[in-house]
Formats: structure tokens, C-alpha cells, sequence
């Protein structure tokens, strides 16, 4: 039996994408390997959103070089955002890589001719698994290299969507993460234009489906509708991920995100109205070309004021072919833009210390995902890990735990019951920010 191994590093996307790929080789006979050494296909699923990923697939292909110059015979094959429409540079820069295929596709060209594949999901579901709904972007923020290699958004439809989720939940899983560069834009290139609301409530009514999540939403198009479906639908968890990118409205707009910070906080103050458990996190780029000192101060000072359970930072470096890359000079030092990735780091570690104390002797809802050093781990609605002890056969599991002690990255408890009957409200956790 041919063996196969991926390698992948990014965002959710990809590590779906690769599920998938792994899905649709094991239909063509192949069986996963532990390593690249033992494989005789090995499929790179890469990222060049930032510099430090590119780099680690630039790394992880030179060192398939010597993996391809040995005896034995192995394809190496390529996909990702690193995979553009200029294959030929690839392949010069990369001789030993035999397949370059688009991100969002599958290796078609291992199947014999003629083969007939059923759509590809993940092998072995975990209870909680990504399920991509739309791919691309049509914002073309200016630092951004998605739009270029994933192309203009494309949804896919939605009958097909939740015929997916009723196989997954088929095969026992409890928890879907519908995944989009942009997923509040979610069906308007579909006929009748169905939005992200409407496929959330078209899939609150799975039967056995506990919950769904989705990712990343875009300040400028998230709406009114879907604040209300994600407050009134049960099964739709009370998370959402609103990146602000800055709290500057010049550098928003160099930035070409579309909102200014006023948009951005009377936003987050109408989800917060409806939804007052809702949890938040949003992501960070600072070092921009031009920041100053002041404006990052205001990205420090929006983040104090909104107080989010999750930040993702992270230092801007310039993407070739991007808008930024090709106008602005990158002329924040290094070490300038990692003291502020520092300082943003340290006060949201405080803040979410200081959010998740106030879980403390409250009754959370868990879906169990696994185990982990003897204990039970899994996650609230809002998204925090939570470990627990119980000899019962958990996973899959929707459970009650009351907290016993929290920090800053998980929270710790005892399970109380299995049944779960909180009110949609009561299963929020509510805290006060
Ligand atoms: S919304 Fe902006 S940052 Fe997000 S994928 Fe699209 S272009 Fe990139």
C-alpha cells in the first residue's frame, strides 16, 4: 500500500485542506505515514501570510531535497499559499518538487484515469471539526496575500454544506467550525444569495450537532442579521473573531480595512447589547509601515478599553505583490515591532486573567475533545479549554463543570452532571468585562 504524509503549517483553512487531501488519498488506497521518510507521496500544504511561515516552507522543501536525491521513489507535491499562478518561478526555485496544486483543490492527478471519488472529508472526525464554506477574498487589504492566491470569493452551496455537516455528524461528530478568509460574506455569489444567517439556522436544526462556530468575520461586514441569529440559535456558539488590525484609523486606512475605530467599538458595543456573554477575540498587526508611537498607543489603549478574551498579534512583514509591499517602506525596526508585539502580548495575558477569574464557581457548558496528562479536556461555548477529571468515557460528550480555578490560557473544574439543561443564556457564562 503507497504511504502518504502532510505537511502543514497556517491557518484552520489549511490544516482542513489537508484533512480533506488525506480523506481523498486514503479513497485512492493510500494510508497515512508518521513521517516524510516513510512516504511515497509528500504534500507540503504551505502558508506565506507572513515572512516566519514562508521561511519554514522554504526550510521544510530544502530539506525534502535530500529526501528526493535519495533511492527510493517519492512525489513531493506543493499547495498552499505559497502555489501562485507563476508555477514556472516555483519550479525553478524548487526543481524537486514534481506537483504545484492551488490552494482549496485536491491531488487529481494521483487518481488512475476514470476514478470516481465520493467528496473527501476528514478521515477520522474529532468531535469538533472545520468545515470550509467559502474560500478567497474580495477585500484586498493592502498587506494582505490571500486575495492574490486564493483568488475572488467563491461559496459553496448550501445544500451541500449541510449535507456535509449531517455526514459528519453521521460519523460522530459534535461541534462544526465553518471556515472563511471572509465568512460573513458567505453566499452572495450563490443564486438568492443566501447569507451566513440563514446557513446558521439551516444547520441549528441537525439533529445531534451540539454546536457551530464560525470564522473570521470582517468589522465592515458583519450584520445585524447574523449578531441576531448567532444571539437567538442554540446551537450556535456565543464566539465570534473580529479582527481590528489597529486601534488607528490612519493606519486602518493604509491598511484599506474599510471601517474606522468608532465603526469598530459601536460594533462591538451592539454585539455586546444583544449578546452579553459573547466572547470576542480579534487579531493585531503592529510595526505597519509608518506606526508611530502614538498610534500604536491607540491600538493599546482600544485593546484596554475592549478587553477581549483572545488577541492575536502578530509583526507586520511585507508580502511581494501586496499593495503595502509595493508603496510603503517597512520602517518600524524589527526590535521596535517586537517591543510592541511584547507589550500587547502582556497586557492581554492580564486581561484574560482577569475575564476568565470571573468564571470562577460558575457552571460552564464543556463539549469534551480528548484527554490530556490523565485529564479531560475540552471547550466552552466562548472557546476556553477546560480540564477536568471524571472515569467516565467522555469524548463527544456535552457536560457541565463547575470552575474551580482559572488562569489566563485554561480554566480548571469538576464535572457536575451530564446532563445539560442550562438556558442558552446560562450556558454563555456570562461575565462582566
Ligand atoms: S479580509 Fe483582508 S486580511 Fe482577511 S483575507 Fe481578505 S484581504 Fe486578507
Amino acid at each position: 500500500m503507497p504511504g502518504y504524509y502532510i505537511w502543514t503549517v497556517g491557518c484552520q483553512m489549511n490544516k482542513a485542506e489537508s484533512e480533506r487531501i488525506g480523506s481523498y488519498l486514503e479513497q485512492l488506497g493510500y494510508q497515512p505515514r508518521e513521517s516524510a521518510g516513510e512516504a511515497d507521496l509528500v504534500v507540503v500544504n504551505s502558508c506565506v501570510v507572513r515572512q516566519s511561515a514562508e521561511s519554514r516552507v522554504v526550510h521544510k522543501l530544502d530539506a525534502l531535497r535530500s529526501l528526493k536525491n535519495s533511492c527510493r521513489e517519492v512525489t513531493v507535491a506543493v499547495t498552499g499559499c505559497l502555489v501562485d499562478s507563476n508555477v514556472d518561478l516555483l519550479r525553478q526555485s524548487f526543481p524537486h518538487v514534481d506537483h504545484f496544486f492551488k490552494p482549496g483543490e485536491l491531488p487529481r492527478w494521483v487518481a488512475p484515469q476514470g476514478t470516481e471519488t465520493v467528496p473527501a472529508l476528514p478521515r477520522h472526525p474529532s468531535a469538533s471539526t472545520f468545515v470550509p464554506i467559502i474560500q478567497g477574498c474580495n477585500n484586498f487589504c493592502s498587506y494582505c496575500i490571500v486575495p492574490y492566491r486564493r483568488d475572488r470569493e467563491k461559496s459553496r452551496p448550501m445544500a451541500e454544506v449541510v449535507c456535509e455537516v449531517n455526514e459528519l455528524v453521521r460519523r460522530g461528530v459534535k461541534e462544526v467550525i465553518l471556515l472563511g478568509q471572509n465568512v460573513d460574506s458567505y453566499g452572495h455569489d450563490l443564486p438568492g444569495s443566501p447569507d451566513l444567517a440563514d446557513l446558521l439556522a439551516e444547520l441549528d436544526g441537525t439533529d445531534g450537532l451540539a454546536r457551530v462556530r464560525f470564522l473570521t468575520s470582517h468589522p465592515k461586514d458583519m450584520s445585524l442579521k447574523l449578531i441576531e441569529a448567532v444571539a437567538r440559535l442554540g446551537k450556535v456558539c456565543e464566539d465570534i473573531s473580529l479582527p481590528v488590525q489597529s486601534g488607528d484609523d490612519e493606519i486602518l486606512k493604509a491598511m484599506r480595512r474599510g471601517y474606522t475605530v468608532e465603526h469598530y467599538r459601536q460594533l462591538i458595543a451592539g454585539i455586546r447589547r444583544r449578546i452579553p456573554g459573547i466572547a470576542l477575540s480579534t487579531d493585531v498587526i503592529v510595526g505597519f509601515p509608518a506606526e508611530t508611537e502614538q498610534q500604536f498607543e491607540g491600538t493599546v489603549s482600544l485593546l484596554s478599553e475592549l478587553r477581549f478574551d483572545t488577541v492575536h498579534v502578530a509583526a507586520y512583514s511585507p508580502r511581494p505583490g501586496t499593495f503595502a509591499a509595493r508603496e510603503f517602506r517597512d520602517d518600524v525596526p524589527r526590535a521596535v515591532k517586537r517591543e510592541r508585539l511584547n507589550r500587547i502580548e502582556q497586557l492581554q495575558k492580564k486581561v484574560v486573567a482577569e475575564i476568565n477569574a470571573r468564571l470562577l464557581g460558575r457552571t460552564v457548558e464543556v463539549l469534551v475533545e480528548g484527554k490530556k496528562k490523565g485529564k479531560w479536556q475540552g471547550r466552552t461555548r466562548g472557546g476556553k479549554l477546560v480540564f477536568f477529571s471524571s472515569d467516565g468515557d467522555l469524548p463527544g460528550q456535552v457536560v457541565n463543570v463547575s470552575i474551580e480555578k482559572t488562569g489566563p490560557w485554561s480554566l480548571q473544574g469538576s464535572i457536575e452532571s451530564r446532563n445539560v439543561n442550562l438556558d442558552k443564556e446560562e450556558k454563555w457564562g456570562t461575565v462582566s468585562r
